[in-house]
């Protein structure tokens, strides 16, 4: 795409995951949710249809196209009120890193299941001590012969427990200077060591968080991730479409609670006209929808530099992208809700519960004051504070 229009094959992209996703929608989602149960066939289906591996090498079953496409499918999905979790993680980050940095093996191990959906892959990177400071992680690997040897904790990890594998963001040791330096591995989830406890979380979600533990770990050498020295540039791999994937679930959010009220406050009537002709209720919603569309626009802006190659130009707009996102959608859940009246806290009309749904690109998969450093010390040249 090199202008504000989508190509016809973009158009019908998006035209097929809206007709896939309304076919589950808000309902079944949360049925799955609240039974604690997965959303397989969704995600089987989407597989299939080949919109999981939509930005995947062609060579390796993917669709060949960009980040641009596979944040149209999140995008469309979350409209429909179907928004997963995995596809941030499992083809967008994942994917990604494995495309761009794995060797011939892994490629050829990971990415057709990645593509086709029959494999999904966590991803790790989260500490309880580090936090937003990924710089203090602490989980490390040994070398054992040619064995890794992998030690350490993560925290708030999607989805392990439906994963065949989780990529572990740890540390090296540099052999000349001694130095913990960031390494990638691939671990499969029934590795001998690895183990997960599931955090309670008062999100209703089919996708559950975990804390991870890895007591030694035994890794063959071919568990790292391309090379030893290049984890930094293959870690940066993975956050634009991270952040771009973040911003396409919160514009679909968005989209999605701001149709909820249209459709409602356009026949609701407590007085002589429908409640969407009182202004008080008609400009909120006006906003909300002019806010989406602009985030829309910045994520869109996104996609398109990181799919040419301006990787540079793409973490500032994919940074922005996902806090204008994420502020637009958590005030149009607000003001779903609010459109609602009583309806909007019920469980019938399923707007409630975005409610926290949507606080959740304020903080993942990075906070909003993390963006914020991002652009005042980037954009503006201003110092920092830690
Ligand atoms: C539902 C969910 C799913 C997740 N999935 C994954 C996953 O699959 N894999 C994974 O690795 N992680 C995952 N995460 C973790 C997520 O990326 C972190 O929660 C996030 O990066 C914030 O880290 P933290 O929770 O440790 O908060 P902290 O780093 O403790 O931050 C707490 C608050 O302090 C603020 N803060 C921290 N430092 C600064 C600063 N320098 N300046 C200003 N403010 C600051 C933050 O913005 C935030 O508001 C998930 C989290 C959630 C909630």
């Amino acid at each position: 795409m090199s202008s504000f229009i989508e190509t016809e094959e973009q158009q019908e992209l998006r035209k097929a995951v809206a007709a896939m996703a309304a076919n589950y929608g808000q309902d079944y989602y949360l049925e799955k949710a609240r039974a604690g149960q997965h959303t397989t066939e969704l995600w089987q289906e989407a597989g299939k249809l080949g919109f999981i591996g939509v930005n995947l090498p062609t060579e390796y079953g993917g669709g060949g196209a960009g980040m641009y496409e596979l944040s149209l499918v999140m995008e469309e999905m979350a409209a429909a009120g179907s928004a997963l979790l995995m596809m941030v993680v499992s083809p967008a980050i994942n994917g990604t890193i494995i495309a761009k940095f794995g060797t011939d093996d892994q490629k050829k191990r990971w990415l057709p299941g990645i593509a086709d959906g029959s494999i999904t892959m966590a991803f790790a990177i989260t500490e309880p001590d580090a936090g937003s400071n990924s710089h203090r992680i602490t989980t490390t690997a040994r070398r054992d012969g040619s064995d890794w040897i992998l030690s350490g904790q993560k925290v708030f990890i999607s989805g392990i427990d439906q994963a065949q594998a989780v990529l572990i963001v740890g540390r090296t040791e540099d052999h000349k200077t001694g130095n913990l330096k960031p390494a990638l591995f691939i671990v499969p989830t029934d590795a001998k060591g690895l183990s997960w406890t599931k955090i309670e979380m008062e999100l209703i979600s089919p996708e559950s968080q975990f804390q991870v533990f890895l007591d030694d770990v035994r890794l063959p050498s071919d568990a790292l991730v391309g090379s030893e020295d290049a984890a930094i540039a293959q870690l940066f791999a993975g956050l634009n479409p991270e952040r771009i994937m973040g911003a396409a679930s919160a514009v679909g959010m968005g989209r999605f609670a701001i149709t909820k009220a249209v459709d409602y406050v356009k026949t609701r009537q407590v007085w002589k006209t429908p409640i969407g002709a009182h202004q008080g209720l008609s400009h909120p919603l006006a906003q909300n929808h002019i806010e989406i569309e602009l985030a829309k626009l910045m994520m869109q802006k996104a996609a398109a530099l990181y799919d040419s190659g301006d990787d540079a130009g793409a973490a500032e707009a994919a940074n922005m992208a996902k806090y204008a996102a994420g502020e637009a959608s958590v005030r149009a859940v607000d003001q779903a809700v609010q459109s609602l009246g009583g309806n909007g806290l019920t469980k019938e009309y399923g707007i409630a519960a975005a409610v926290t749904a949507s606080k959740l690109a304020r903080i993942a998969p990075v906070s909003r004051e993390m963006v914020l450093n991002f652009v005042a010390q980037t954009s503006l040249g201003l110092p920092r504070s830690y």
